[in-house]
C-alpha cells in the first residue's frame, strides 16, 4: 500500500537474489536501518518499539557489548586451537549460572548446530536413536534438528525415531494436573517407540514452550517428565534459546524455574546480544566418551570474539539487574494486558514469565477458538503506530511479546498504550 518505490524495487531484488524460502514480516514490511535500546529506526528516523526482540535482550547495540567485541576484533580473532584467556573465563562464568552437575561447555554458533551436537552427543552416550518432543517444538534447521521440528510443518519428514507429545496446555488441562499430564503424554510415547522397537536416547523442550504456544505455569510442571526419561535410560535435554540468560525474571534459565538440573542444556540467541554464538552446556560424565572419539572442532564457535561477546552480556544481565527488571516490568506489563483485556470476549486466556508474555485471541472466551484476523489486525495496527510484535500458535492466534530485558516502565506503558487503541480500533 503506502511503500516506499525504493523498498518496492528491494523487495523485488531482494527475492531476485534470496529465493523464495524467505519470508518478510507485515503486510507493509519494514525497512529498519538503526537499533538502539529498545527502539528500531527506519531510514526516515521513524521509531519502532521492538517489543519482540530476544536476540538484542539487552536492547539494541548494548555499547558495552559493542565495545567488547569491537576491541577484541581489532586485537585477534582465531579459532580454539590455540590458548586463549576469553574462552576459560567466559566457559567458567557461563557454567557458573547453571547447576553443578553442568560442568562442561561446548560452543557453536547458532542455536541449530547446538541441538545437533546436543543430540550427537546423547545418542551416543546411550547408544539409543528415539527422541521425543512436544507438538510444535521448534529445534532449529539442520537436518537432524528439522526432524525434531514439527512446527515446520509436514513438508519436513519426520522419521520413526521421532514421537510427538502434546505440549503442556493449561487452557485444556488443570495446572495441578499439568506435571502428570506432560509425564503420562511421555511415557505413552516412549511405550509407542517401544513398540516399534525404538529405546529412547533424549526427551527435549524449549522449557517455556514458545513455539508450541508459550506455556510457563505452573513453574515445575516439567520435573516428572525429566525424571521420567532418566528413569527409562534416556537423557533430558533443556533448549534454553528463548527463556534462557533472564528472560522469564524468576530465574536466570527456565529449568531452573521447574526445579531441575538438565543432562544438557542447549542457548544461543541473547547468548551474544547478537553476536552469533551458541552451546551446550553437560553433564561431564555424558561427553566423555564421545569427547575421546570425536574430535570436536568448530571453526568460528567460541572464538575470541565470541567469548568477549558472551562475557560482556553475563556482566550487563549482573550489573544493570536485567533479570530483575524483566520481572518487574514484565509483571507491570502483564497487569496492564490484563486490565484492558479483562471485559473483552476476544481476548481470551494470558500468560507468560517475565519479559516472555502470550495473549491468545479467540472468537469467544467460551471455546477459545482461534481469532486469527484480531491478532493480524492487532499486530499490524501496533505496527502501524510504531509497535513491533508478532502472532504465533497452530491458529496463528496467539500474540507473542517479547521485547529486550531493557525495557523500562514507560516504554511498556507505550506500549499499553498502542495495544488500547488496536483494540478499540477492532
Ligand atoms: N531452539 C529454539 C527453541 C528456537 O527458538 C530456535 C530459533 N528460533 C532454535 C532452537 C534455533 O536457533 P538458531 O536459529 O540460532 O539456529
Amino acid at each position: 500500500a503506502g511503500l516506499d518505490p525504493d523498498d518496492l524495487s528491494l523487495i523485488e531484488r531482494r527475492g531476485r537474489v534470496l529465493g523464495p524460502a524467505y519470508r518478510l514480516f507485515y503486510q507493509e514490511p519494514l525497512h529498519i536501518t538503526k537499533g538502539e535500546g529498545v527502539w528500531l529506526y527506519d531510514g526516515s528516523g521513524r521509531k519502532y518499539l521492538d517489543a519482540y526482540n530476544n536476540v538484542a535482550s539487552l536492547g539494541h547495540c548494548h555499547p558495552k557489548v559493542v565495545e567488547a567485541v569491537t576491541r577484541q576484533l581489532g586485537t585477534l580473532n582465531t579459532h580454539t586451537r590455540y590458548l586463549h584467556e576469553g574462552i576459560v573465563t567466559y566457559a567458567e562464568s557461563l557454567l557458573a549460572t547453571m547447576p553443578e552437575s553442568l560442568g562442561h561447555v561446548m560452543f557453536t554458533c547458532t542455536g541449530s548446530e547446538a541441538n545437533d551436537l546436543a543430540l550427537r552427543v546423547a545418542r551416543s552416550y546411550t547408544g539409543r536413536q528415539g527422541v521425543i518432543v512436544t507438538k510444535l517444538a521448534y529445534h532449529g534447521l539442520t537436518e537432524a534438528v528439522a526432524e525434531i521440528s514439527p512446527s515446520l510443518g509436514d513438508f519436513v519428514p519426520r522419521g520413526p525415531r521421532v514421537r510427538l507429545i502434546p505440549a503442556p496446555n493449561a487452557l485444556f488441562v488443570p495446572p495441578a494436573e499439568q506435571g502428570a499430564k506432560l509425564a503420562a503424554d511421555l511415557a505413552q510415547a516412549i511405550a509407542e517407540m517401544r513398540a516399534g522397537g525404538i529405546e529412547p536416547a533424549a526427551f527435549i523442550v524449549d522449557t517455556i514452550f514458545s513455539s508450541d504456544g508459550l506455556y510457563p505455569d505452573p513453574a515445575g510442571f516439567l520435573k516428572p517428565a525429566a525424571d521420567l526419561i532418566r528413569a527409562e535410560g534416556g537423557l533430558f535435554i533443556a533448549d534454553e534459546v528463548q527463556p534462557g540468560f533472564a528472560r522469564t525474571g524468576e530465574a536466570f534459565w527456565g529449568f531452573q524455574r521447574h526445579g531441575l538440573s538438565p543432562d544438557l542444556v542447549t542457548m544461543g540467541k541473547p547468548m551474544g546480544n547478537g553476536f552469533p554464538m551458541a552451546g551446550v552446556a553437560i553433564r561431564p560424565e555424558i561427553v566423555s566418551e564421545f569427547g575421546a572419539k570425536a574430535r570436536y572442532f568448530n571453526t568460528f564457535g567460541g572464538n575470541p570474539v565470541a567469548a568477549a561477546a558472551g562475557l560482556a552480556v553475563l556482566q550487563v544481565i549482573r550489573d544493570e539487574g536485567l533479570q530483575e527488571n524483566a520481572r518487574e516490568v514484565g509483571g507491570f506489563l502483564k497487569q496492564g494486558l490484563a486490565d484492558l483485556t479483562a471485559e473483552r470476549e476476544d481476548i481470551g486466556h494470558l500468560r507468560g514469565a517475565g519479559l516472555f508474555l502470550a495473549v491468545e485471541c479467540v472468537t469467544e472466551r467460551e471455546t477459545n477458538a482461534p481469532n486469527a484476523a484480531l491478532a493480524g489486525h492487532i499486530v499490524n495496527h501496533l505496527r502501524r503506530n510504531g509497535v513491533l510484535i508478532s502472532a504465533t500458535g497452530p491458529g496463528a492466534n496467539i500474540l507473542k511479546i517479547r521485547p529486550p530485558l531493557v525495557l523500562g516502565r514507560a516504554e511498556a506503558q507505550i506500549f499499553l498504550d498502542a495495544v488500547e487503541m488496536a483494540l478499540a480500533a477492532a
